[in-house]
């Protein structure tokens, strides 16, 4: 048997397994099985793949979904594994090859939906197949609690009872506490081994800022940081998919929209160029990109705070899936935190489902606006206590903090004396000393609190109420037309038994983040003239062969090439991502684009 560092190596291009996929690998090849629960981007694909190969028979891969399949297939096909999916759309033939591709032997992959799984003509199939292994990708769609409940999950509880012998192993990216446990009891892995991987993401480095004019800010972000880069941006509604599309080509970038009001072929075009092209931006609302696997995103921009930590976890995970420099963007306003409580409070869902809700939302909040490190914040969220990163915002430029408790006891008490019924710009009006008609009908020019914050702006003063509202010391009553309340945390701070620290009022304008995510590593003009010459071939390879650009290689691979200047064929097996079977495929054309940019003759 060939050991699974050697496949790694030649077969992936790899020179060491990742977190547990070492022994996640070594447990499923002796024939027990496990529960794997690694973030997006992890490696979790590695962790059936190798057994597949070091095993008699065919393994079974369990996916919910077609788009992911094919994907999967093309992918293990490209690194030289034979691989097959059977689902709907699957001809007759095509199945017909397959089932002869299993009595030779030769098929080590065959990926099944549930549905198909589950039906008495497959099983008694299987009955007469030898099967290396059971793996079932996205095992949280077994549970109502998860995201992605799928009834047809339950069903493979059957494996464990037909084919006790046959080791199963359940992957996942997302699980909470009751999510684990009804994958644990459906699939009846109570007994199995158990991978845990921690949900850093260390690659992707962490960006917040407030929203002033988003649009532009957007545009700012892409110029500066990620220019020519693949990207998503995620924006709440189709109306502002649109306009930020447009927007984004109007100013010379590559942008398409992607949204379910779209016809559904423009949306499959988009996405393939998406998935196949690798300087396209995507712009869409969250929908897109569950089940996409393109692992050079470079970028996941949010131009609206997302609903919960887990959508925004989940959604900006889709960034760096390689590894390499990633970055989450995400601007946030008053108003989007407004809104999505408002959708909270007038939806119909259970009292309780409410308040877990606005807290989902909370803590959310709590990640835009704390001047900690965020990415412990958002660990946190997960149970996992982790030191500052020195990759996100606040690691790199910390914000400072001033003692705004007199400012906020003005605030405090002017909201008291109106009465608690009166929404922002009112307050302000007050506290600034404007009597307009309806202050002086109110008789509010006669407060005490009249004219006390005269010395700060009205922008100040919302950025004021902002934090306030972060800190929880008030909070806007959405069914009386927004107007501020005080919230019982407001008490200490008005009795002068608690201090409020904020963040700056004017706050300078975000320090940008040295240097954009291409330029850390490519040091010459040489290097970047060599860098795009190989991404066009790479781009005309992938185009030719109608796959995607990065199922050619990554751009870890392109970069290692730079970095390792091969001069022949023989130089090839120590990069990146190439093994045997790419090598075979690509070595030379790589050669021959790479070696006459470098200063050496090409065919060598
Ligand atoms: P997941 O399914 O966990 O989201 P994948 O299996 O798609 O992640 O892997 C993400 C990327 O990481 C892929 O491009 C894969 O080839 C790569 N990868 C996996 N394991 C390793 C490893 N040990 N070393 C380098 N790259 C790896
Ligand atoms: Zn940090």
């Amino acid at each position: 048997m060939i050991p699974a560092q050697q496949i790694l190596q030649d077969t992936f291009g790899y020179p060491n397994f990742r977190g547990n996929q070492a022994q996640i690998i070594d447990t499923v090849v002796q024939g027990n099985s496990a529960f794997v629960l690694m973030p997006t981007g992890g490696g979790k694909s590695l962790c059936y793949q190798i057994p597949a190969l070091m095993r008699e028979g065919v393994a079974i891969v369990i996916s919910p979904l077609i788009a992911l399949m094919d994907d999967q297939v093309a992918n293990a096909r490209a690194v030289g594994i034979h691989a097959a999916a059977v689902h709907s759309g699957t001809p007759a033939d095509t199945i017909r090859q397959i089932a002869e591709d299993i009595d030779s032997g030769s098929l080590k992959l065959l990926y099944v939906s549930p549905e198909r799984l589950t039906t008495e003509k497959f099983l008694r199939f299987l009955d007469h197949t030898t099967v290396s292994l059971f793996a079932i990708d996205e095992a949280h769609c077994v549970s109502q609690w998860g995201h992605d409940f799928r009834p047809e999950y339950q069903q493979l509880s059957l494996l464990a009872q037909r084919y006790p012998h046959i080791p199963r192993i359940a992957l996942t990216a997302t699980a909470d506490a009751q999510t684990r446990l009804d994958i644990k009891h459906y699939l009846q892995l109570n007994d199995a081994a158990e991978f845990i991987s921690s949900f850093d993401r260390p690659n992707i480095h962490y960006q917040v800022i407030e929203r002033q004019n988003g649009k532009k800010q957007l545009l700012d972000f892409i110029q500066k940081q990620a220019a020519g880069q693949s990207g998503i941006v995620y924006c709440l509604s189709r109306k502002s998919v649109e306009d930020i599309a447009q927007y984004l080509c109007d100013s010379g970038l590559n942008a398409l929209p992607y949204h379910a009001g779209l016809p559904i072929q423009t949306r499959s075009q988009n996405q393939h160029r998406f998935t196949h092209e690798d300087n396209i931006i995507i712009v869409a609302t969250v929908a897109f990109g569950m089940g996409i696997d393109k692992p050079d995103v470079r970028y996941v921009a949010h131009l609206d705070m997302p609903q919960s930590v887990e959508h925004f976890y989940q959604e900006s995970g889709r960034a760096g899936r390689d590894g390499l420099p990633a970055t989450s963007w995400l601007c946030y306003g008053m108003n989007n935190l407004m809104l999505l409580r408002e959708r909270i409070q007038e939806s119909s869902v259970s009292e309780q489902q409410k308040q877990i809700e606005l807290q989902k939302l909370n803590a959310m909040f709590d990640i835009c606006e704390t001047a900690e490190c965020r990415r412990v914040l958002l660990l946190r969220h997960f149970g996992e206590e982790s030191q500052p990163c020195g990759n996100c915002d606040n690691c790199q430029h910390p914000p400072i903090r001033f003692d705004a408790t007199e400012l906020v006891q003005k605030l405090l008490s002017c909201i008291y004396r109106v009465g608690q019924q009166y929404a922002a710009g009112y307050v302000i009006n007050v506290l600034r000393g404007k009597a307009d008609d309806w202050i002086t009908r109110n008789g509010h020019e006669q407060l005490s609190t009249f004219g006390i914050g005269a010395g700060l702006t009205d922008k100040n003063w919302r950025n004021i109420i902002r934090q306030c509202i972060g800190q929880n010391l008030i909070a806007a009553d959405v069914s009386h037309h927004q107007a501020l309340m005080l919230t019982p945390a407001a008490l200490p701070v008005l009795k002068g038994e608690q201090s409020v620290m904020l963040r700056p009022l004017k706050r300078e304008k975000a320090a940008t983040q040295s240097g954009s995510l291409k330029s850390q590593w490519l040091r010459t003009e040489r290097e970047e003239r060599i860098w795009q010459a190989l991404r066009q071939w790479r781009l005309d390879q992938a185009r030719s062969e109608n796959i995607a650009a990065y199922m050619i290689c990554g751009d870890k691979t392109l970069q290692d090439i730079i970095r390792q200047q091969p001069r022949t064929l023989a130089d090839l097996p120590p990069i990146y991502g190439l093994g045997d079977a790419k090598i075979a495929k690509y070595g030379q054309a790589i050669l021959d684009v790479y070696l006459p940019l470098n200063g050496q003759e090409a065919g060598g």
